[in-house]
């Protein structure tokens, strides 16, 4: 019988326990045994509902205190020397890698954080140093493994394999080959497998994501040994590749000596059938076929069809799987109260998901059980209710797109002819001051919000507390000298919600979370039908404030390919045409703000380089789209109306083309911790349109000296013409507090103004 099995499970807990718990240890309330304590009960009832479910093997190693590659990191005692202390590593160790304090408590530079492969989950990246010696340290895994096997569970320990593990790491000090650290990393992982094998652990998951990516020669080659080396040590190893196809590594991954293969058969579908053909049939075969990244139910019927074709020549060795750990859905779907029967009947969390691969599983061995008919026949039944649902096709946002004409995409005219018509109408000084829009969020602020929410207070108060809060924020910018006002966003609890709550086609889940790092969860929206925009959104807010100042005020919108970026996506349409359906909705708005006399207009796009594929052939394609549809939110204004966009990372490697291709008159980006050495790689490039670059870092309280911002902005004026430069801080200021902002501007703009004089 076809085996059921899950990759992972989310670990923060259905209520976000392990975040309240972690928040709370920190603080100094909680005992670390109370934590200890809650992280026991939160695995516990992890593997209980997976065995519930009618799992198998539940994975057990997917539970992390912060990060699942730092707990991995702690395991093979890859501890950087400024947190190393003379004992093992424990609990302390981890949390100050993980948040900066030293082994002497003293404040120091955490591990560095990035994003798990194309996904929002962010993990700490592990340091290596030539020569390095690695050792079995930390033994989380292996109590873990008898704390679940002592519950009663059949487990699978999943394990980050060696070679992503490496590939996601970076070299400190000297820069070498990471191959090198090979022959003292193996030995760890023998030694991890042999201990897990006298627990009496059968299949050991090991996890090499990096086989979807595009690998060096000598990374090729070097799977083929390490796995030959491993291949002695005393369990099943279950070989898994998720969020892409194996393509070129295809034959690779087959022919390793290990005796499973897991593919992700959601993303990449059409790899099946030269995974039937290349992976020998003695070894197990487990398809993804559950998405483990989205919010949506399984079309069972479809999804059975494939599994039995590969039943039909795999049989027993056929295991079934989420595409990928379901770290990356939220919990369950029973804990929401509030969506509406028909959107609910769509959806299924982490729980739910669990129980779709138990029921494919038996589905495949007794069909003809009635729950499992009933199963599938409800799938249909939901499958086509979605299909043929009008709240989800929407004919005018269909017919609106085959209007769209390539003209629609493009400003009428070139940047240099409208920076000069611009500059007439806008007659700014030179070195142009501008914040990135928002201002301090204080608490009075966030009270008022919520309680508008909460039905507390009325339309009319809400609308004058923010009101307030506008004047107040145009005022301190007058006061500070600053040239391009901003409203400060104080109407918006976050940049995707907000605008997400005011378009058809979206919903909002109450208890969705996803971790994002440590203890920090997002919730994004639902994307579920065609999108549009019911009614103006920004436009009486960036009315009221340019009422109150002769000052151009900077209209302040997210741009489409962020809203994407950072919402659970459809799967029956394209990432594609949903970005272009939130285009016209944005333009539409980009219309009206210019209408309402807002000659400058910034769309937002954080989030544009998050959408970039794995592999190097899809990234072009990405980045090609992504620019137009970006264009297509901001191409529907005069010449004279200014657009510009803010980006708030500090990478531009390989992208800085379609940077160029988004044609905004002025792009704002984090360049300050950088010391503006990223500005290097626009003058290379001959960016050709105005650059702003961050001059301070708003992640930090800290005010900086006015000879520092001028030396940063005459380091960029070595790069950029000084008619295309702007000056602003890195990113917006909503996590501020309102004295260190004020001086932190005040240094800015004085920069500003002794740079025009020439002091
Ligand atoms: N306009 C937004 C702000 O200032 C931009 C936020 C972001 O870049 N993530 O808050
Ligand atoms: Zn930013």
């Amino acid at each position: 019988m076809a085996l059921a099995h899950n990759l992972g499970f989310p670990r923060i807990g259905r209520d976000r326990e392990l975040k309240k718990a972690l928040e709370a240890f920190w603080a100094g309330d909680l005992e670390q045994e109370e934590l200890l304590q809650a992280g026991r009960q939160l695995r516990a009832r992890h593997w209980q509902l997976q065995g519930e479910a009618g799992l198998s093997l539940v994975p057990v190693g997917d539970f992390a205190w912060y990060d699942q590659v730092l707990t991995h990191s702690l395991m093979v005692g890859a501890v950087p020397e400024r947190f190393a202390t003379d004992v093992e590593p424990d609990l302390d160790t981890l949390f100050h890698m993980a948040r900066g304090v030293s082994r002497t408590g003293k404040q120091t530079f955490a591990c560095e954080m990035t994003k798990w492969f194309d996904t929002n989950y962010h993990y700490l990246v592990p340091e290596f140093t030539r020569g390095q010696k690695f050792s079995l340290q930390w033994t989380q895994l292996f109590e873990e493994v008898d704390e679940a096997i002592a519950l009663g569970h059949l487990v699978k320990p999943v394990v980050l394999g060696p070679l992503s593990y490496l590939w996601l790491g970076k070299t400190k000090g000297e820069v070498f080959d990471k191959l090198e650290l090979l022959d003292t990393l193996l030995p760890v992982y023998v030694e991890i497998f042999n201990r897990l094998a006298e627990q009496g652990v059968e299949w050991v998951q090991i996890d090499e994501p990096a086989l979807v990516l595009d690998l060096p020669a000598d990374w090729k080659a070097a799977y083929e040994s390490v796995y030959n080396r491993l291949q002695y040590a005393p369990l099943k190893k279950l070989l898994t590749s998720y969020f892409g196809g194996l393509e070129d590594n295809l034959g690779l991954a087959c022919s390793l000596p290990v005796d499973g293969l897991h593919v992700d058969l959601v993303r990449a579908p059409e790899q099946l059938p030269y995974v039937l053909d290349r992976l020998p049939t003695y070894k197990v075969l487990s398809v993804g076929v559950v998405n483990g990244r989205n919010i949506w139910r399984c079309d069972l019927n479809a999804t059975l069809d494939i599994l039995r074709q590969v039943q039909e020549r795999w049989g027993d060795r056929l295991w079934v799987a989420p595409s990928c750990s379901l770290l990356h859905s939220p919990v369950d779907l029973q804990r929401e109260d509030r969506l509406d029967d028909e959107l609910r009947s769509w959806l299924a969390f982490a729980t739910q998901k669990v129980g779709e691969v138990a029921l494919l599983a038996r589905a495949l061995v007794s069909p003809e059980d009635d729950d499992i008919r009933l199963a599938l026949a409800e799938s249909t039944v939901v499958q086509r209710a979605r299909q043929s649902s009008r709240r989800i096709h929407d004919p005018a946002v269909g017919e609106r797109l085959t209007r769209v004409r390539t003209q629609h995409s493009q400003r009428a005219t070139p940047y240099v002819t409208r920076a000069t018509l611009q500059q007439q109408l806008l007659a700014l000084p030179a070195w142009p001051t501008t914040t990135i829009g928002s201002f301090p969020q204080t608490s009075e602020i966030r009270a008022s919000r919520q309680a508008y929410k909460q039905g507390r207070i009325d339309r009319k108060d809400y609308t004058a507390d923010m009101r307030a809060e506008i004047a107040h924020v145009i005022h301190a910018q007058e006061a500070l000298g600053l040239d391009v006002l901003v409203h400060g966003e104080a109407e918006r609890n976050d940049m995707v919600e907000y605008f997400g709550e005011q378009l058809a086609g979206y919903a909002f889940s109450r208890f969705g979370w996803v971790q994002s790092y440590g203890s920090r969860c997002v919730k994004p929206p639902i994307i579920y039908g065609d999108i549009s925009r019911p009614a103006p959104m920004t436009v009486e807010w960036a009315r009221y404030a340019q009422s109150l100042t002769d000052k151009p005020v900077k209209g302040m919108l997210t741009g489409p390919v962020t809203m994407l970026m950072w919402s659970f996506p459809r799967e029956d349409v394209s990432r594609e045409l949903s970005a272009r359906q939130l285009a016209l909705a944005i333009r539409d708005e980009v219309a009206d703000l210019e209408r309402a006399g807002i000659s400058i207009i910034q769309i937002d796009e954080p989030a544009f380089r998050e959408g970039l594929p794995l592999r190097g052939a899809d990234q072009a394609r990405y980045l090609q789209w992504a620019a137009k549809v970006f264009r297509l939110s901001a191409s529907g204004v005069a010449d004279t109306t200014q657009i510009h966009t803010h980006m708030c990372y500090s990478e531009f490697n390989g992208i800085l083309d379609s940077i160029a291709d988004m044609d905004a008159d002025v792009i704002t980006i984090e360049t300050s911790r950088s010391d503006m050495e990223l500005l290097e790689a626009f003058s290379g490039y001959a960016y050709p349109n105005a650059i702003g670059p961050g001059v301070y870092d708003i992640h930090s309280p800290r005010i900086p000296e006015v000879a520092e911002v001028v030396r940063l902005l005459r380091k960029a004026a070595r790069v950029i013409p000084v008619e295309r430069l702007w000056v602003n801080p890195d990113c917006g200021l909503k996590t501020r507090a309102w004295p260190e902002t004020q001086a932190a501007l005040a240094a800015m703009v004085e920069a500003a103004r002794q740079l025009r004089e020439g002091d």
